[in-house]
This record gives C-alpha cells, structure tokens and sequence, in this order.
C-alpha cells in the first residue's frame, strides 16, 4: 500500500509518522505549517508541496487534522479528486460523527474506501507507538486498514461501520470527562475530612471508586509517580482537548436525542476552567478549581503529598 500519504503532522501525525517510517514504508507528508514540514523532513517522510500532490499515487491516506470542516475540507477538495481509486483512506482526527459519515458517503458514492479511526492514547501514545484506533469501516475493508494502521498502535478495534469510531471516541472520552470530576470532587472532600491523599489514593485504587482516574492519571500530587499531576499538570492529556471532545459528545447527544446531564456538567465545568486559563494544562489539574487553590498552579508546581 505503499506510499502512504500523511496529512496534517502536528502533536500527534509528528509522532505517528515515525513508526510508519521504521516499519519501513515510504510515507509523503503534507502539513499547511512550514515548522512541521521541515520536521517530516527530519523524521524521515518525503515532503510534498499540496495535499493534491501527496495523495496522488499512494496507496493509502491518513489525515490527523483539528476538526471536522478541516477533515471535510480535505477530503472534498483535495484527496477525492486525485487519488487513485484503489487507495485505503483513513482518518484519524477526533471530529463529529456527522462530518465522518459525510466523508465517508461521498467516498462511496465515488467508489472509495474510507474509515473513521480516531485514537486514544494521546501525544504519549503517539510516541510509543501505544495508540488504540477505534475504527469505523466497512467489515471487509477492516484487516487492509489494521494492516497500516499497526505500526502505529498497540490496538486497532473496528467498533461498527462508517462514524463508529467517532462515536466510540467521544462516548468514551465523556465518561473520562465525568469520571475525572468525580475523583476530584472526592479527593476535594477527604481531604476537608482529614483524610491523608495517598492513604485515600491506596484504598480507591482497589475499592469501587476505581477507575483510569484513580489508577493511571490520579490528579493528586504525589499519589502516582507518572501522573501529569507530578509535573505540574504538564504533558498529558490538555483540558482544552477534553473540552473539545465534551462538546462533540454535547452536539451528538443533542441531535440524537440522548440524555447526557452529567456529560453537559462536565463540558461547562472545564469550559470555566479552559476560559481561566489552564486549557494547556492536563485535565486532571481541575481538581485544584475544585479545592479552591488554583494558586497551586500559577506556582512551579504543586506541593507533592508528604513534602
Ligand atoms: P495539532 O493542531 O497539533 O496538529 C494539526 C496539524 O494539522 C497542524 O500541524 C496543522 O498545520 C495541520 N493542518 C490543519 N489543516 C490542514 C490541512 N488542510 N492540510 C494539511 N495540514 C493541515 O493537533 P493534534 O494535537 O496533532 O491533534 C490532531 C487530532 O488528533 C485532533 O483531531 C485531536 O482532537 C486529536 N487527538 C489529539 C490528542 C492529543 O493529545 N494531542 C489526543 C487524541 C486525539
């Protein structure tokens, strides 16, 4: 399926590309930032001047872009129009399931492969090469899609067909989103009971509180030595990307006719928190609007549990 086309190289396609290069295949990069072609450039990828131009002859496109008009934009203007008719096209961005199943109708309709396949995982993810891909596709165009998206992930997991992917991302992303604010709120309250942070830590990691926000990304200084919130809140998963995929979630559920009260919560509560100015800080740093002391951000760094 060789060359693969990769458009829009930012935090996540910059780190993606690479494994592609090192699984050996031959990988043409368009981003519309100078900074970030000259960086494909470095990582190993053939740089092309348009979109248009990187598509044409590959095999297969993967795009990694901020939103839905971009990923509509994109394909509509540029890839439909030049690529070949055999090549696998495959999204990766986070956008609304609307704007994916859009894409992917039109490229039916022009007898195209398309596939959603958002990831978790983030910029971390990305380098490792851990990602999971949760893929929307056609059942028989799944293995071709697995097959390039591999190098790349630790997991590829077709959820349905075409926007089954976006919905599987942004479903699970507003469970994060809620699930964080509840651990927060709940070490916001032992603590003004006089519970010590790393002792309620140790019994919610094995208790029914238990979850990827007591267990992996703990917001309390100290609790976890990896955390984000052990250096500051910085190099996670950023509150304005948890903002961006509550409002997908808010959207969809709104057109659908769901009922998601502690997902809209959710969405306001880091919005306040995004327009207070910690949007480039990781979303578990909310704990520290929660208990009051945004102080502990504007200091290098909060004080770790015991120090
Ligand atoms: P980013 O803004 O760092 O990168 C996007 C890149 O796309 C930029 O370099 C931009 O110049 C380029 N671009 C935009 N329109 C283009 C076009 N028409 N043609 C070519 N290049 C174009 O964003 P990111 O953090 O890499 O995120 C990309 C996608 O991945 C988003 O949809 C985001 O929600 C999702 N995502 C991000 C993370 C994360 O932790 N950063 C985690 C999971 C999912």
């Amino acid at each position: 399926m060789d060359p693969i086309a990769f458009i829009g190289l930012g935090q996540m396609g910059s780190r993606m590309a690479p494994h592609l290069v090192r699984a050996g295949r031959q990988v043409v990069a368009f981003d519309l930032a100078s900074t970030a072609m000259d960086q494909a450039r470095q990582l190993g990828c053939r740089p092309a001047a348009s979109a248009a131009e990187a598509v044409r002859g590959a095999g297969a496109v993967i795009s990694m872009l901020p939103s839905g008009a971009d990923v509509r934009r994109l394909y509509g203007d540029d890839v439909f129009a030049h690529v070949p008719k055999d090549a696998l096209l495959i999204d990766c961005s986070t956008i609304d399931v609307d704007s994916a199943r859009a894409v992917a109708a039109e490229a039916e309709a022009k007898g195209l492969r398309f596939a959603d396949a958002p990831v978790s995982g983030g910029a971390h993810g990305a380098a490792d090469g851990t990602l999971t891909f949760m893929v929307g596709c056609r059942e028989t165009d799944f293995p071709d899609i697995e097959a390039v998206l591999k190098p790349m992930g630790r997991r590829v997991v077709r959820a349905g067909d075409a926007g089954a992917g976006q919905a599987a991302k942004i479903c699970n992303n507003m469970i994060l989103g809620i699930s964080m604010i509840g651990v927060c709120e709940a070490f916001a309250l032992a603590e003004r009971l006089g519970l010590d942070p790393q002792r309620f830590h140790d019994i919610a990691s094995t208790s029914s509180g238990q979850c990827w926000s007591v267990t992996t990304n703990s917001p309390w200084p100290g609790t976890l030595p990896n955390a984000p919130s052990n250096r500051g809140y910085q190099g996670g998963f950023i509150t304005s990307l948890m903002l961006k995929d509550l409002k997908l979630a808010q959207d969809a559920a709104a057109r659908n006719g769901a009922s998601t009260p502690l997902g809209g919560h959710a969405e306001a509560m880091f919005a306040l928190f995004d327009r207070l100015g910690y949007g480039g800080r990781d979303f578990s740093a909310i704990l520290q609007l929660l208990r009051g002391r945004l102080d502990e951000l504007d200091d290098p760094g909060p004080t770790p549990v015991g120090a």
